[in-house]
């Protein structure tokens, strides 16, 4: 959706701004890391090539690159077009989203997971586990619940997994981190 927006909408020039940049677990519950850098590119694909690399990941990890390399976005001229400001950075220990890890299925070749999805089921799901030790019942993670999943009991949050899709808002909007992710058994290995 998000290659077909930039397509439709088709910039003709993209900016970074990475003057102050969130690592770890955005959008509220990162750490704010001083990476000091403006960035300007005519392909926002290249832009995000370069960010790749100042961040230490491979494209491939990069969804949005990824699907725009499948349909052959970042081939040919763009390849060559100069990304402008600062001078790049590398921040080869920049803390990834723990949501990253979360997806088994994602890490397999293309054929094997629509053969796999069944098999893996719910003994391989990762979820969202609540902390209800630090759980002060404040309600942000169920207010950010795009499924409505989450309700307010006796002072703490509760998750009702069967309805839960993993979106992973929860975890990302609990200000005090009470909102872990119990990941799955292969993704441990
Ligand atoms: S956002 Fe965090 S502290 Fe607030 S209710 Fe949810 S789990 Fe508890
Ligand atoms: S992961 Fe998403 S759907 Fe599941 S409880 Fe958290 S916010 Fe709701």
């Amino acid at each position: 959706m998000l290659v077909d927006l930039c397509e439709t909408v088709r910039p003709g020039v993209t900016f970074c701004d990475a003057v102050e940049s969130m690592e770890g677990d955005g959008p509220s519950s990162g750490s704010c890391r001083k990476t000091g850098m403006l960035l300007a590119c005519r392909s926002p694909y290249q832009l995000d090539r370069a960010l790749c690399r100042v961040i230490g990941r491979s494209q491939q990890e990069i969804l949005t690159l990824k699907a725009a390399e499948e349909r052959g976005l970042c081939a040919g001229e763009e390849e060559n077009l100069p990304i402008v400001g600062d001078e790049l950075t590398v921040f080869p220990d920049f803390e990834r989203p723990r949501t990253m890890s979360t997806d088994f299925l994602s890490k397999l070749p293309k054929p094997l997971r629509t053969v796999c999805r069944p098999l893996v089921g719910k003994f391989f799901t990762s979820r969202p586990q609540i902390d209800t030790a630090r759980c002060v019942g404040c309600g942000k993670c169920a207010e950010s619940c795009p499924a409505h999943t989450i309700k307010i009991e006796g002072g703490k949050a509760r998750i009702d997994h069967s309805k839960c899709i993993r979106c992973y808002c929860c975890h990302e909007m609990c200000p005090i981190h009470a909102i872990g992710i119990r990941q799955n058994r292969l993704l441990k290995l």
